[in-house]
């Protein structure tokens, strides 16, 4: 049961939570904000104090990027004090990028931050968007003895609940989403919610909230296929102003031996180019040196991402190179985890 004095801040960004068919074309494209509450009458009898902060016009998340981001780590900054949870309302589409981004943002967070949003638009019958919301409100006002359960960036969609920077959106027609490949889930939600505590990270709470919102885009993703030439890697590694590069390997983190592949990530290391190695397995770990065809990386000075998503590596290079501007210290950040987005191994 939700507290009756609890209060939720609900941010809507947009999505397909927030659609409706355009009667011309036949997409799917942003409604009002005011036609949208039509849709929500539920929330007036939810017994929980609730502000909506809409962004106006909704946008489809793959709009999304990393201004925004800093938008919705303001609005959280602003309203910290005044309410218990926060629930954004996302567009699926680049949820798990937005939630891990902003993992790395509110540095010491101690309330729950929950992003929903829905596989069908609210106002069609089968709408998942009642539920998700709904149950994420829950989940952002549950406290017990005085202290949230979950005080953490999460993703809630159909009955579970992931670590925000553990999540990758798996799934464009059915209503769970959302996977969490190399972590398990928070809690998952039947006829009662049901946390799963030890794999919750709680924030010492005599330290204050601080947000981070420098952030540095000029990251790429070179994936890695049979058959790639040396043009097609160089002309990504002189990509002009390029500041740091996600290798999407194969299986524990594996590239072809070639000598020129050996050669242009040695000489973009050299110049200064911070180089991370992520397989592009969903599950398991990048792990240098198991295999011979992992060695030449790892002498090339390619640092390992370990468990981590394709999101929470390139939102965390992001934030790092917005935040700091020594290579060694962006390196030994790499190499830890910050807030729960990788176990090192
Ligand atoms: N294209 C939509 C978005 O990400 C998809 C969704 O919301 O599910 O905004």
């Amino acid at each position: 049961m939700v507290d009756k004095k609890s209060a939720v801040l609900l941010i809507f960004t947009g999505g397909t939570i927030s659609m409706s068919e355009d009667p011309t074309t036949g997409a799917l494209r942003p409604i009002d904000f005011n036609r949208l509450q039509d849709f929500m009458p539920e929330l007036k009898d939810i017994g929980v104090r609730f502000k909506s902060i809409p962004f106006i016009p909704f946008i489809d998340s793959s709009d999304m990027n990393p201004d925004v981001w800093e938008k919705m780590a303001l609005i959280i900054q602003e309203n910290y004090d005044d309410y218990d949870g926060f629930v954004i309302l996302h567009g699926t589409d680049t949820m798990a990028y937005s939630a891990s981004a902003l993992s790395f943002m509110l540095d010491n967070l101690t309330k729950p931050v929950i992003f929903t949003g829905a596989q069908l638009p609210i106002g069609m019958l089968r709408s998942d968007a009642k539920e998700n919301m709904l149950t994420a409100i829950e989940i952002a006002t549950a406290y017990e003895n005085g202290h949230p359960i979950v005080p953490e960036v999460c993703i809630f969609f159909e009955d579970t609940l992931f670590r925000g920077n553990r999540t990758t959106k798996k799934n464009a027609e059915h209503f769970n989403a959302f996977n969490s490949y190399n972590y398990p889930p928070l809690a998952k939600a039947g006829v009662h919610i049901k946390y799963f505590r030890t794999y919750i990270h709680y924030n010492e709470h005599d330290r204050n909230l601080k947000v981070r919102t420098n952030t540095d885009r000029n990251v790429a993703i070179l994936k890695l296929f049979p058959g790639i030439t040396q043009h097609t890697v160089e002309a990504i590694l002189n990509i002009p102003n390029l500041r740091a590069v996600v290798i999407e390997s194969f299986g524990a983190g594996n590239a072809p031996r070639k000598t020129w592949l050996f050669e242009s990530l040695k000489a973009a290391n050299e110049r200064g180019i911070i180089l991370v190695n992520r397989s592009q397995c969903s599950t398991g770990s990048v792990e240098m040196g198991r295999y011979e065809t992992s060695l030449n990386l790892m002498y090339a000075g390619v640092l390992s991402a370990y468990d981590c998503t394709i999101e929470a590596i390139v939102t965390k290079l992001m934030y790092l190179l917005g935040e700091y501007s020594q290579p060694e210290q962006i390196k030994q950040k790499l190499s830890i985890s910050i807030c729960g987005e990788m176990t090192v191994s």
